[in-house]
């Protein structure tokens, strides 16, 4: 990384997200902050990724629906990169359950049900390292300035 201060994190947009034309709202949410797309694709996951990816909440009621959601369809996957990215990108795409999300957010203004929600953003800064590299090669991501990043920091 170009810059110590700066953190990634994964975020995607999941089947229902795609099939809905979302991609670009998405994208555009986090181009408008000043955050900066370091990696980004097209993918349908096979479901051993998903299940890797999602391997904390196997004991979950809700963990097969799950993984049948999340492969139901290609989703977009994305690696952003900026100061506290991890955390302002959870608050972006709102609580889990998109009734509980704030108008405002992805979730808030585009989704209804849990299990129809969207977008995922890592958690925590380990869980976006593990993410990045369980999506992504090495070399499928970009180290780059943005030409305007002191009009973005001070
Ligand atoms: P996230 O980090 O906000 O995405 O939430 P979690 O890590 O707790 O859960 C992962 C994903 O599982 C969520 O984004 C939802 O798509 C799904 N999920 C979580 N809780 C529920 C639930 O109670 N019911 C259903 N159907 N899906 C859920
Ligand atoms: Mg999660």
């Amino acid at each position: 990384m170009t810059d110590p201060k700066q953190e990634r994190t994964f975020i995607a947009v999941k089947p229902d997200g795609v099939q809905r034309g979302l991609i670009g709202e998405i994208i555009k949410r986090f181009e408008a902050r000043g955050y900066k797309m370091v990696a980004g694709k097209l993918i349908w996951a096979p479901k051993d990724l998903l299940k890797n990816h999602y391997k904390d909440l196997a004991d979950k009621p809700f963990y097969n629906g799950l993984v049948e959601y999340m492969s139901s369809g290609p989703v977009f996957a994305m690696v952003w990169e900026g100061k506290e990215v991890v955390k302002m990108g959870r608050q972006m795409l709102g609580a889990t359950n998109p009734l509980a999300s704030m108008p405002g957010t992805i979730r808030g203004d585009f989704g209804i049900d849990v299990g129809r929600n969207i977008c995922h953003g890592s958690d925590a800064v380990e869980t976006a390292r593990r993410e990045i590299a369980l999506w992504f090669k090495e070399e499928e991501l970009s180290d780059y300035e943005f030409a305007n990043k002191s009009w973005i920091y001070e």
